[in-house]
């Protein structure tokens, strides 16, 4: 076993990083535990970022990602591409178990972010960027005039739809059942708008297109019939997961499954454990606001270090 850390950050997304920086800058020497064939976090599958602030041009998600990296290693992060298999953190000596060995840290953080639901049909991946995506709010801009499909009938799938009728010329809901899950008010606003339509009892067969989406193979569950929708956007709505099973039954989670923190600070209920980024966060998932939370629970576990002395 290791000597006892100040700090293990666990993931390098945008929270991740940030975090490092700001524990890496306040001498607090963070172990950061990157994550295996995921490190970098969900910008690393992304092409132009254009809401993070300080890019006036926008920057490639990568070379983002690759930034944020270098700024922490710069300030003396150690930063390991391993993914942490288990970990103990109720006890005021926690242990974070990666590449078959313990470290011992007196605070941790936890950003281990949220995936998006995939549809899993053909095209899906391959068209990731390049028509398919799973974020109106980042994505929406480039899709100006274009005829565009949201799947999904939940809350999410109808506030990205009334959302992209901003940009788009038409949006097409596609839902598998005949009715939505969204909440009431969210469903009249879609029905209420004219450039929104639905398409009922319907699958998704394949996203169609060789470098860029040309359209939508569906399939209606009832009739079994296949049809083509002429889109050139895709959004796929149909939920996220926050990656959480390292430390579900330690960390309390709420009813979404999302870790719990004492908002507006980063705290979990357990001493010395602050959590940040998508994997506590519902309703923002930005990369700018995964940084920040980053930034607070860096700053949540100096102070908690300071005060114990
Ligand atoms: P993530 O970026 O998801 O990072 C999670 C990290 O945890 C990863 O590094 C992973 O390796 C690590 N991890 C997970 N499990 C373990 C483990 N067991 N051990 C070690 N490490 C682990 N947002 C914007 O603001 N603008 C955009 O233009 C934009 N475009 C997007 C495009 C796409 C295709 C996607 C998927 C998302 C996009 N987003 C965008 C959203 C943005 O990427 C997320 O909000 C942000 O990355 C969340 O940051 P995070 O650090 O919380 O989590």
């Amino acid at each position: 076993m290791s000597d006892v850390r100040n700090v293990i950050i666990i993931g390098s997304g945008p929270a991740g990083y940030t975090a490092a920086v700001y524990a890496a800058r306040a001498e607090l020497k963070p172990l950061v535990f990157e994550g295996s064939i995921t490190a970098g976090g969900a910008l690393m599958n992304t092409t132009d970022v254009e809401n993070f602030p300080g890019f006036p041009d926008g920057i490639m998600g990568p070379d983002l990602m690759d930034n944020l990296r270098k700024q922490a290693e710069r300030f003396g992060a150690e930063l390991v591409p391993e993914d942490v298999t288990s970990v103990d953190l109720a006890k005021p000596v926690k242990e974070v178990t990666a590449g078959g060995e313990t470290f011992l840290a007196h605070t941790v953080i936890l950003a281990t972010g949220s995936g998006y639901r995939e549809l899993g049909v053909p095209g899906e991946k391959e068209l990731s960027g390049r028509g398919t995506s799973w974020c109106a709010t980042c994505d929406g801009f480039f899709f100006r005039d274009q005829d565009i499909a949201v799947i999904g009938g939940g809350d999410t799938a109808m506030e990205e739809a009334l959302f992209l009728t901003r940009f788009a010329k038409s949006v097409t809901v596609v839902h598998r059942r005949d009715e939505l899950r969204a909440s009431r008010i969210m469903a009249e606003r879609a029905f209420a708008n004219e450039k929104i339509s639905f398409v009922w009892d319907t699958e998704v067969v394949e996203v169609l297109g060789e470098d860029r989406v040309s359209g939508l193979k569906v399939r209606n569950n009832k009739t079994g019939e296949e049809s083509t929708l002429d889109v050139t956007g895709v959004f796929v709505a149909i939920g996220h997961d926050p990656r959480v099973d390292l430390f579900r039954g330690q960390v309390d989670l709420d009813e979404e499954g999302y870790v719990q923190v004492d908002s507006p600070s980063t705290r979990t209920n357990l001493e010395g454990v602050f959590a940040a980024g998508d994997v506590v966060d519902h309703s923002y998932r930005q990369a700018i606001t995964a940084a920040g939370t980053g930034c607070s629970a860096a700053l949540d576990a100096e102070r908690f270090l300071a005060e114990r002395g």
